[in-house]
């Protein structure tokens, strides 16, 4: 197995960073504006997106959570109970909503959150930022803001560690 790394600490940081930059422009602002982590990572990559756009714009802006894990489509139970954790209500209603995750592949992980999203509430729009985009799109599904483009091989897989649960913030690559 051969372990490659593609973006270093200093790059999840610009990166991350411009995808706040981004954000705020396509947004013109952050009235209205709501983020979403997807579990486990997309949640510390939101708040470290909120943390920026708050710096930026001198406004705090929160960042929310989600466990689509009920809402798999390709997952034996479907609970379809709330997926959003008990404090998120239906903050999503009217607002433009920005879902955030690690890694971007089937498109299956990000179909589930917007079922659970929408099952809250009705947004004004939804946009998509994932910090990789490997390819290999099952759904017609595209991020709106991608922090880097990593084309793979299907057997490859990403490993993305951050400082919150990993200790250390680097994308890899697995090789086979
Ligand atoms: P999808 O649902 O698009 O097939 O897969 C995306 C979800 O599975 C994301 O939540 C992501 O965390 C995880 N995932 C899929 N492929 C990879 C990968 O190569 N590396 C990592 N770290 N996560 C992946
Ligand atoms: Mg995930």
């Amino acid at each position: 197995n051969e372990e490659i790394e593609v973006i270093n600490e200093v790059a999840i940081k610009r990166a991350l960073t411009r995808i706040a930059y981004e954000i705020i422009e396509k947004n013109k602002g952050i009235q209205d504006l709501v983020l979403i982590g997807i579990r486990t990572r997309g949640v510390y990559l939101a708040k470290r997106i909120a943390e920026r756009i708050s710096q930026l714009e001198g406004e705090r802006i929160e960042a929310t959570e989600l466990d689509i894990s009920n809402y798999r489509d390709d997952q034996e139970i479907h609970l379809h109970t709330s997926g959003f954790t008990p404090t998120i209500g239906s903050v999503v209603e009217g607002k433009k909503v920005v879902i955030i995750d690690d890694v971007l592949y089937t498109g299956r992980t990000i179909r589930a959150a917007l079922d659970a999203v929408i099952d809250n509430g009705r947004p004004k729009k939804i946009y998509l930022a994932v910090l990789i985009d490997r390819g290999h799109r099952e759904l017609p599904i595209r991020a709106d803001f991608v922090g880097k483009n990593i084309p793979t091989s299907k057997e490859e897989s990403i490993q993305v560690s951050l400082e919150e649960v990993d200790g250390k913030d680097v994308v890899t690559i697995l090789k086979p």
